[in-house]
Formats: structure tokens, sequence, C-alpha cells
């Protein structure tokens, strides 16, 4: 990696994979400009001092815990069987799944505790093992790197652990989820040299960025039209941040008001703010929000 500047960050991202689109399209959305992988391994951000570096995403902890990378986007998951010499610093709230539990749907296992001196296939032993182990249930664990639920079928396993999401894979498999092992996403790391080096105000840029695109992502900007009476009851619902910007209308004794609504409580503050009277609300996607 010769030509790369060494006072840049580096970015350990997956190169083609599940989380690769939307690691890109999170990256973009918070304002850094580059080229895609391609047959490109390396892509130089156009207005931000950061090197983006396509690599296989079960390389990335290691390249981010040598320091060979600054940073690295990777499933938790992936972190959860890794060295721990890596700290994470966001979580990204995209990549969803949980590490699950399975057996052949036709199978009279309903509960973790029968899967006692069965064999378990997985991708991921460690985490299985430490599942296992907490729940004080000795099992045997197969470590298969690929097609983990097909191993049931094969007679390999008794059941699986592996990633699921929706759950179809496991339907299309014949198999049925017996419990969660945990849940992951995508999440931001890095490692403790990088925390200190000259590198260090560079990060906290960064990381602003980013955290302006994730709370962008819990708000609505909601703007609507209200007779002068019913504004202490408009105030009482949305509090806003801090409190919503209210400014008077040309008809008399109306006023427009102009706030921001959490996403997870947003259709229950829009009905009730149709209830006091409010009218004309509008609603629009917040790009970037910095608290
Ligand atoms: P890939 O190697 O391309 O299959 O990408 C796998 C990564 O995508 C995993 O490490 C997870 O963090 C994430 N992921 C999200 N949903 C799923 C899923 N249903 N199955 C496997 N991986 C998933």
């Amino acid at each position: 990696m010769a030509n790369i500047n060494d006072k840049n960050l580096k970015l350990a991202v997956q190169k083609q994979g599940r989380l690769t689109d939307e690691t890109l399209e999170f990256l973009r959305k918070s304002g850094l400009e580059f080229e895609s992988y391609k047959q490109r391994l390396l892509a130089s951000c156009r207005n931000f001092p950061l090197e983006i570096i396509y690599v296989r995403d079960d390389d990335i902890p290691d390249y981010v815990a040598s320091g060979t990378v600054d940073l690295g986007i990777l499933g938790q998951n992936i972190l959860n069987e890794e060295s721990p010499k890596i700290k994470k610093l966001l979580n990204l709230r995209y990549g969803f799944c949980s590490l699950t539990v399975a057996v052949p749907k036709e199978s009279e296992i309903k509960d973790i505790k029968e899967l006692k001196g069965k064999t378990i296939a997985t991708s991921y032993p460690e985490s299985t093992k430490r599942f296992f182990k907490e729940n004080n249930i000795p099992v045997e664990v197969v470590n298969i790197s690929g097609s983990v639920e097909i191993a049931p079928a094969l007679g390999v396993a008794q059941a699986i652990v592996d990633l699921t999401s929706t759950g179809s894979t496991l339907v299309l498999n014949d198999l049925r989820a017996l419990t969660k092992v945990y849940d992951s996403e995508a999440v931001l790391i890095t490692n403790e040299k990088t925390l200190k080096n000259h590198k260090k105000d560079l990060l906290e840029k960064l990381i602003m960025r980013f955290k302006g695109v994730l709370s962008a992502k819990d708000y609505k900007y909601v703007m609507m039209n209200a007779p002068e009476k019913v504004l202490p009851k408009i105030k009482k619902i949305i509090p806003g941040l801090k409190s919503p910007t209210v400014s008077s209308l040309a008809t008399k004794g109306w006023f427009s008001i102009q706030t921001v609504i959490k996403e997870d409580m947003f259709w229950e503050t829009i009905e009730k703010l149709k209830n006091v009277g409010a009218s004309g609300i509008i609603v629009l996607p917040i790009e970037k929000m910095i608290i």
C-alpha cells in the first residue's frame, strides 16, 4: 500500500457481500465522495482525508487490531468471535440479523436443554460454545465455514447455529428456530492506537458526520398550522429537541409550528396533534442532524 497517505484515516469495508451496498450508502450519506470497489482495492475520498480499503469482512478485525487500518465496518457477529484488541465506536443501524439456534422442522426438540450431548454445526464456534456453556448445556460444536443449514440433512449435526434475518433461509432448508443467541448489526470499530495518535482529531470529525446521519434516521421534521388557542396543547405534545419553532401566519390568530419528532413515536404524535386541532401537517425526512 505504498501510495497511501499515512496522514489519512484508513477504513476497511467488506468488498463484496451483504454489508457492502449499505455500507457504501451510509458513507455517501455522511457526505464522503469516493469510487466503489470494482477492480480497485483502495479508494481515496475526494473530500475527506480518508482511504477506503475493500477487503473480506473476516479479515477486518485483524487489520484493525494490528493497526494496518484505523477503522473497520463489519457485522457485530464477527466481532463476537474475534480478538478483543478492538474498540467498538458506533452501532450503524443496518445489517440487522440474529445468531439463531435451529433444528430440523420435524425434530421433537422444543427447548435448547434437549440439545444436551448433541452435535451443533456452526460458522460461529466461539459464540456457540459460549452460549451453551452459559446455559450449562454440554454439546459438541462442529465448525463449518459455509452452507451450515444443510448439516442436519447430511447427518453431520442435530442442530445448527447460524445468522438469520427474515428466517426464510431456515424455512427453505426445513429448519425451525429454537432460540436467539444474540442480535447483530453493522458496527464501526477502531484500535487503541488510532484513538491516541495524530489521527484522533480526524477520527472525531468523521464520527461527528456518522452520528449526524444516525441521529437523522431517528427523527422526522414536521411542520403544521394551528390556531393560537391550541398552541399550549401542541407544545405539550411536541417538546421537540429543545422547543418547537412557532411563527405567526398571515391569517390573524394562526401559527405555523416546526419541530422534529422521534420516528418511534411518530404516528402516535401525529394523531394527537390532529386531535387537538393541528392542520396542514407536512412531514420531511432529515438528511443530517448535528445535536
Ligand atoms: P456475507 O459474507 O456477504 O454473507 O455477509 C455477511 C454479513 O452480513 C454477516 O457478517 C452479517 O453481519 C450480515 N448479515 C445480515 N443479515 C444476514 C443474514 N441473514 N445472514 C448472514 N449474514 C447476514
